[in-house]
């Protein structure tokens, strides 16, 4: 199976989208990453999942991405007298440290570390942001505040504060623990919530040691102020828009995810855009003009990935959405303009033998017209040097290494076959003209371009290119 876009989408599982039946389906109309959210699932359905998504892998025979999702440090009220009360704009409202019901006065924060982090002055967000409180006094174990915009406030409401930096780190104890069951169930990508400093990327890598690649959710104004160190820390990024929307004005957003699109572009390292992509599909089986618009933004701009979320994990119409999405990335990328948008972004090779010999491979490439880049690679990496060319010709990844193939499933343009290693160059040169046939990249008679790093299996080493012929008698790889 063969996708016709380069711009891969990721599905969140859910409710709706909870048998093997649906995640076939999905599979079929487009999802390439499939997205566990931890905030919403136990470990007993998480490993049902990933079984499930490992059968269709298998019957499909392409690998699939699995996307682990932790919910991270979220800040939640206590509880109300009655379960809610009602604040108005410029009523005095008390967060305190006392366990007591609360009421239209104070309510009670089970978070020690905010009530001594705060400051006067600074905001605090609660469900959403639809009720926003300003700090006018921190005392020991007590916020007072002034309501800037009322609302009801309901039992264990999540609260937001972001102007606050929070001194815990991104890994709360329930997300340790879904970290370690995912690792041992077997993922290829994990994404941590409400990230703030690079540090909170480097502790989790200290325990998944490799076993998973390592996403790096935007969505907090600090995170946003340390992009390019948290970049560096972490294997991929998220535009996670939904919490970036609350924490931040609406209207910064668009800004903030051009701005980390085109970081993670420059940098080579894979950028999701998520969140309200086709929200009216939750309940319609077709999105509004402003949502097709919005995820046409998305792969204009080169982003490697697109996301669902309730669209696909609670909606009414999942197969829908992922068709949806499909046919716009599909018809975007067919766009006379594509290419050259595309283009646009493209930063020039760092000073390094992988990225010259990536740069390379895409002029030659384009230059003679060849049908495919075809990269043997053992950890992935040369493969995602290359699709940071982003360039016209098709990129397929050639890996003995099956991790590799669902890693790179997230990435830009990648079509990943899994194969024995090749034993020389000239097996490695003869495997991968075969491969191009069989999968369809390259007809009899045109050439493509093998870019690898020779001694095989040396990660990084990318060093050689070579163009050849595609033979008529090539038998299946
Ligand atoms: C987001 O906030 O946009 C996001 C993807 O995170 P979550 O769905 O976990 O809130």
């Amino acid at each position: 199976m063969r996708r016709q876009r380069r711009t891969k989408i990721v599905a969140t599982l859910g409710p709706a989208s909870s048998d093997r039946t649906m995640i076939k389906r999905l599979f079929e109309a487009g999802a390439d990453v499939f997205r566990i959210n931890m905030s919403h699932t136990s470990h007993e359905r998480m490993r049902e999942l990933i079984a499930m998504i490992r059968s269709v892998e298998q019957e499909h025979g392409r690998p699939i991405g699995i996307l682990v999702d932790l919910q991270g440090p979220k800040l939640r009220l206590g509880t109300f007298g009655g379960g809610s009360a009602v604040v108005a704009k410029g009523d005095t409202f008390v967060l305190d440290a006392s366990d007591a019901p609360g009421d239209a006065g104070r309510v009670y924060l089970p978070h020690p570390e905010i009530l001594e982090s705060a400051k006067p002055g600074q905001t605090l967000l609660l469900d959403d942001g639809k009720v926003r409180l300003r700090c006018t006094a921190a005392e020991p174990g007590r916020l007072t505040t002034q309501v800037e915009v009322g609302g009801k406030l309901s039992d264990r409401k999540g609260v937001s504060l972001p102007d606050t930096m929070l001194p815990f780190s991104a890994l709360a104890p329930k997300d340790r623990s879904d970290l370690e069951a995912a690792l041992d169930a077997g993922i290829d990508w994990l994404a941590l919530s409400f990230i703030q400093r690079p540090e909170d990327i480097a502790e989790a890598k200290k325990i998944t040691r490799g076993r998973a690649l390592v996403m790096a959710k935007i969505e907090k104004p600090q995170a946003v102020e340390r992009l390019e160190e948290i970049m560096e820390a972490s294997d991929a990024l998220m535009v996670a828009r939904g919490d970036l929307g609350v924490e931040m004005p609406l209207e910064k957003v668009p800004g903030i995810q051009k701005q980390i699109t085109r970081a993670a572009r420059r940098a080579g390292k894979p950028v999701v855009v998520a969140t309200q992509m086709l929200e009216s599909m939750i309940a319609s089986p077709v999105p509004t003009r402003a949502e097709v618009s919005d995820v046409s933004i998305a792969v204009f701009e080169g982003a490697d990935a697109i996301m669902l979320s309730a669209e696909s994990a609670a909606g009414q119409y999942p197969v829908e959405a992922v068709a949806t999405m499909n046919r716009i990335a599909e018809e975007v990328e067919r766009d006379p303009t594509y290419r050259s948008v595309i283009q646009a972004q493209r930063a020039a090779p760092e000073a390094t033998g992988a990225d010259a010999i990536a740069a390379a491979a895409r002029q030659i490439a384009e230059t003679l017209d060849l049908s495919a880049i075809m990269c043997w690679t053992f950890s992935g990496s040369t493969a995602l040097r290359v699709a940071r060319e982003r360039p016209q010709p098709h990129v397929v990844a050639i890996s003995p290494n099956v991790a590799t193939g669902r890693r790179l499933s997230l990435v830009w343009g990648v079509h990943c076959v899994i194969a024995e290693d090749a034993h020389d160059q000239d097996d490695m040169v003869e495997r991968a003209c075969r491969i191009a046939f069989a999968e369809g990249f390259a007809k009899a008679g045109r050439r493509v371009i093998i870019v690898a790093g020779v001694p095989l299996g040396t990660p990084g080493a990318t060093n050689m290119l070579r163009i050849a012929f595609v033979g008529s008698d090539q038998p299946d790889a």
